[in-house]
């Protein structure tokens, strides 16, 4: 039997999802648990290839407004916003209209195709909040200046669903956050099939979806492989990958950061299972990757939250802009564009 180095296989498993299949749980967990250098820059060179392949030089940058802040009712263990953490992180109530709408014109100047409104809180019923939503993003939408997107917690009926698309929102942000074995261990007040069961109300209401999680809150490589074969099941138009940044006063405070190189092998397992989709870095990167940030894109990333995260600051969006430019990438892109099919 002919032995085949670790390079040739990389290399054939890369043929394979250029050529349009799909790659084993087998072959993609076997992508996971490569640990040596050369091994991860051959993994990242067949994962930028594949972008490119399928994305061209095309980045999508999205941006958030924290349209409800903190004193959530959910326990999430990574987040600064539960009510069950003491972390000094802001709280108020739903956002007026002006500065959604600043957002939109910061976001039309820079290039970032979306603005998400994402609020603090289980999830969203019928009555007076909802119409103050879809307010929101009626006016996001018919600003025309940037595409509406929403993150807005769980959703338990078809009604709201429809209502958040009737207002003209495109895309829902969902997580799922981390595999089905391990989402009890960072979240105990929802769970894992209250957040599959909301996309499909999503789905059916005709929205993009955007959902992925958070990596580095103690999961295994499996868990991560899990995840990404998980979205793709679903059907995720766009999927953020967010790194853990330990808030002081969550239960995740002490979690040891992942490895740079970890984080851009993931990535680039993430872009050989999820080939088409939108592959967003997000949350944590500034901290977690550093100097390192600009080769997510040569990890297989194809777009990019902007501006600051909820909790958390983030390097300038005209710093992200420039890093593009150098590398030769175009954040000019289609808001309307989900070519993730
Ligand atoms: S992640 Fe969302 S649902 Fe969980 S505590 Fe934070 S704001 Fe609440």
């Amino acid at each position: 039997m002919v032995d085949v180095t670790n390079h040739e296989r990389i290399s054939d498993l890369t043929s394979l999802v250029l050529g349009g299949d799909n790659i084993s749980r087998e072959d993609a967990a076997w992508l996971f648990s490569l640990e040596s250098s050369a091994d991860i820059h051959d993994l990242m060179a067949g994962a930028n290839r594949i972008r490119e392949h399928f994305k061209g030089n095309k980045i999508h940058l999205c941006s958030i407004v924290n349209a409800k802040a903190g004193a959530c009712s959910e326990n999430c263990s990574f987040c600064a916003q539960s009510s069950f953490h003491q972390t000094g992180s802001p709280k108020y109530g739903f956002v007026d209209p002006e500065p959604v709408l600043e957002a939109a014109d910061e976001a039309n100047r820079n290039n970032v195709t979306a603005v998400g409104l994402v609020a603090a809180w289980k999830g969203l019923k019928e009555g007076p909040m909802l119409d103050e939503v879809c307010d929101r993003i009626r006016e996001l939408s018919n600003s025309g200046k940037t595409r509406a997107d929403a993150s807005l917690g769980i959703i338990k009926s078809q009604a709201v669903a429809n209502r958040l698309k009737e207002a003209g929102l495109e895309c829902y942000g969902h997580n799922l956050e981390s595999s089905k074995r391990f989402f009890p261990k960072h979240c105990s007040t929802h769970t894992y099939e209250d957040r599959v069961e909301t996309i499909g109300y999503l789905k059916k209401a005709g929205l993009k979806i955007c959902s992925g999680g958070i990596i580095g809150m103690g999961e295994t490589r499996e868990d991560r492989c899990d995840l990404a074969f998980s979205l793709k099941e679903l059907g995720a138009n766009v999927v953020p990958i967010n790194i853990l940044n330990p808030i002081k006063g969550t239960p995740f405070e002490n979690n040891e950061p992942l490895p740079p190189m970890e984080i851009l092998k993931t990535i680039a397992c993430f872009r050989f299972i999820l080939p088409k989709q939108e592959i967003m870095i997000a949350g944590g990167r500034t901290v977690n990757l550093r100097d390192m940030q600009s080769m997510v894109f040569t990890a297989g990333a194809s777009a990019l939250m902007v501006g600051n995260y909820l909790t958390t600051l983030n390097q300038s969006v005209e710093k992200d802009l420039q890093m593009l430019k150098d590398l030769g990438l175009d954040p000019n892109w289609d808001k309307h564009d989900f070519s993730d099919q």
